[in-house]
């Protein structure tokens, strides 16, 4: 119950009683940015801002799906034996029905009514939120045992294969296994994980540059097949590697010039970035705080000399978060090409930072940033 029964209500003249409230956040990744499709280490904690789903079943294997964002209402058969994406946000919900479907789940007929406070196209992962809150939703439904791990698993592969998106498993993760206060730190490849508290003398501060470019989707996939390229040149000398998570940074030396330098480059990130979330973790569990800020500072540069995913306002933000006292550490967070930065704040220096930076950003930019103070919410469950 909360401030989230409005949504059963609106359900409730929309399509009938009822209905359930299910939730599922968004998240902010502390570092290890593109890691996770290398079979890599992620740091990532589950956000207070959710995707809230009211659904009730309905009797018919069909979906009635509803969103207050898109303003719109479209209809799908479960049982379609062709089912073709829309291009649009319908694609993510529907997605996740085929892919839980196609994983040995039967599913009910559902009417669901969507509404979310994640930010869109910020990096703080929305698809994620409205992947795994549907496919909660769509499981609990059906009365399923809900597996987290398989869960983020099926929306990955909805975003993969039906969205289009060659995104890795760390935000539908997040999602489901974020834990209050906590970051988590994740191994893409075994999915093992480990929930550790953050230093209370410090906060995540989220700062929305408002821009995102246009060249996010296509520019993630192509540094999956750079990646990919790297990995299968590395092979022919390293036999046991098959992913860029099994490289280190002496074989990157030693054996660099089979790749092109753009590769090698884009292999460099990965590997170093690998190294920095391990590290950062382990920072982190030790409270020293000052060196987590030195590695996100390290990872920044790395994404925007090697990975070259950051742009002009991104650069900016974490240039002017460098220069406020207080300020640990800064760095872009999310896919790329605009979005968020994720900054290291010492608890005394977040009014001072979020004034400084704010003013000097629009200054230089003409656009006012918004501030999020971080506090690490639940993963995904039942909401009522
Ligand atoms: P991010 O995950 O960083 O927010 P993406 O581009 O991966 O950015 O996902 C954003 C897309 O997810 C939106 O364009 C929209 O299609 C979909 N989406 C997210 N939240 C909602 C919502 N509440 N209603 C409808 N679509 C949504
Ligand atoms: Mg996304």
């Amino acid at each position: 119950m909360g401030a989230r029964d409005p949504l059963i209500e609106r359900f409730r003249q929309n399509f009938g009683g009822g209905a359930r409230l299910y939730r599922a956040p968004g998240r902010v990744n502390l570092i290890g940015e593109h890691t996770d499709y290398n079979d890599g280490f992620v740091l990532p904690a589950a956000l207070q801002q959710c995707t809230w789903i009211a659904a009730a079943a309905r009797p018919e294997p069909r979906l009635r799906v509803s969103s207050l964002r898109a303003g719109e209402t479209l209809e799908f058969a479960l049982d379609d034996p062709d089912p073709r994406p829309r291009r649009d946000w319908s694609d993510y919900v529907r997605g996740v029905a085929i892919m839980l479907q196609r994983d040995g789940y039967r599913l009910s007929g559902a009417d669901m009514l969507i509404d979310s406070d994640v930010p869109v196209g910020s990096g703080l992962s929305s698809s994620a939120a409205l992947e795994v809150a549907t496919g909660y939703a769509l499981l609990d439904g059906a009365s399923q045992a809900i597996d987290l791990t398989r869960l983020a698993l099926c929306c990955q592969r909805a975003e993969n294969e039906f969205v289009g998106m060659r995104c890795g498993v760390m935000d539908q993760f997040a999602s489901c296994r974020g834990a209050a206060d906590r970051v988590l730190l994740l191994d893409c490849r075994s999915l093992e994980f480990r929930l550790s508290p953050v230093d209370p003398s410090v906060r995540l501060v989220i700062c929305n540059s408002m821009v995102h470019h246009e060249l996010a989707g296509s520019e993630y996939n192509r540094r999956r097949e750079q990646c990919e390229d790297g990995v299968a040149r590395l092979k022919t000398v390293l036999p046991t590697v098959r992913a860029l998570r099994d490289v280190t940074a002496a074989d990157l030396v030693r054996h660099g010039a089979l790749l092109s330098e753009l590769v090698l480059r884009r292999c460099r990130h990965v590997v170093t970035e690998n190294d920095r979330v391990l590290r950062a973790a382990a920072a982190l569990e030790a409270a020293e705080v000052g060196e987590v800020g030195r590695l996100m500072n390290a990872s920044h540069v790395s994404m925007r000399d090697d990975y070259e995913i950051s742009c002009r306002e991104i650069d900016i933000l974490v240039e002017l978060a460098g220069r406020v006292d207080g300020v640990l550490g800064a760095r872009m967070t999310g896919g790329g090409f605009g979005g968020c930065t994720i900054n290291l704040v010492r608890v005394e220096a977040v009014d001072r930072f979020a004034d400084a930076v704010g003013r000097a950003y629009k200054e230089a930019t003409g656009i006012t940033p918004q501030f999020l103070v971080c506090r690490p919410g639940a993963g995904a469950g039942v909401a009522n």
